[in-house]
């Protein structure tokens, strides 16, 4: 079933969880059994992130399929990162025939020293992408990214608004944010969504923070940025009781920006388990959904 649609039928509030495919066969046993133990939250769907690299990407179409067996709604991320029509109709040929029907249309980002003029392929943005899978797979459920904080290359902060409402409004059901510290920074961007006539569902993107070296390599990698007080707060956890403070600190802090998300009417929310599920599991106990 398309996604957008079960979220719009699901009781809420739901979580969703994303999770990466392990780079070895060898830590399949253990990527599973995470997947297992965090069933626990019925998460409403799964997905699965997209790498450069063909072996990569065979990742991805593997474990999708396999969570698919398993009986969960599963979503593999595709990006277009020097992708050709032939490339991206033969990857959705194999998610459907694996029973995904489901996927996150991404542009994804050029290889390390190369601009995006230089890496795109046939597809130029993300609408353009979204377009061709409505056109080859019409039936299929489409995802895309929305950047509460506007993405990082964009000229400015209305012109990344303006896109995303375009990429919506050429095909896809429903959008996932990347991961955010302020609410309001999302509460701006589903207002800018809805005053441009685009009403889909948007999914908050929540990062558990599980430590401040992989808090800072996140937010260097994706653009993020995360207010001066939590991050202190963070610091100053660390510095009371070390690593064991910082993922307290940042779990108290994720369970009252989901509350408050809840409270602004988002219809759930989607956690970047990093393949981890303590933390998961215990947001969703604190939080109560
Ligand atoms: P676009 O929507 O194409 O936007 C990229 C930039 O182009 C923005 O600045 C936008 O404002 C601008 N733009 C868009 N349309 C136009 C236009 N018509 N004219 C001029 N400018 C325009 N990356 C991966 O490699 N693999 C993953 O699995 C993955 N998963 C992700 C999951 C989520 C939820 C999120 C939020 C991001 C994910 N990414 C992933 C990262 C993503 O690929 C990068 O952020 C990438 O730089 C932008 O992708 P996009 O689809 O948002 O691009």
């Amino acid at each position: 079933m398309r996604i957008g649609t079960l979220i719009r039928q699901a009781e809420r509030p739901f979580f969703s969880l994303e999770f990466f495919p392990p780079a070895e066969e060898s830590q399949l046993p253990a990527f599973y059994a995470a997947v297992e133990e965090l069933r626990a939250l019925r998460p409403l769907f799964v997905s699965v992130t997209y790498g450069a690299g063909g072996s990569r990407q065979r990742n991805t179409l593997a474990v999708t399929a396999e969570l698919a067996r398993r009986g969960l709604t599963a979503m593999a991320h595709l990006t277009c990162v020097g992708a050709q029509p032939g490339d991206i109709a033969a990857f959705l040929r194999e998610l459907r025939g694996n029973g995904v029907d489901n996927v996150l249309a991404l542009r994804g980002d050029p290889p390390k020293g190369q601009t995006w003029e230089s890496a795109c392929g046939a597809f130029r943005h993300t609408a353009d992408l979204v377009r061709f899978i409505r056109e080859t797979e019409p039936d299929m459920g489409i995802g895309v990214a929305a950047y509460p904080a506007p993405h990082p290359e964009s000229a400015t902060f209305a012109l990344d608004r303006l896109h995303t409402a375009e990429k919506l409004a050429a095909g896809a059901d429903f959008a996932i944010t990347q991961l955010f510290f302020d609410v309001r920074e999302y509460e701006a961007l589903v207002a800018s969504l809805r005053e441009r006539g685009v009403d889909v569902p948007v999914v908050p993107g929540i990062l558990p923070i599980q430590s401040l070296d992989a808090l800072r390599r996140v937010l260097s990698l994706c653009g993020a940025n995360i207010p001066g007080k939590l991050y202190l707060e963070l610091e100053e956890a660390h510095a009371a009781g070390g690593a064991e403070a910082v993922r307290e600190a940042g779990l108290a802090f994720a369970v009252r920006q989901i509350r408050r998300l809840m409270d602004m009417g988002a219809p759930g929310i989607h956690l970047y388990t990093l393949n981890k599920p303590g933390l998961c599991r215990r947001i969703a106990e604190e939080v109560g959904f």
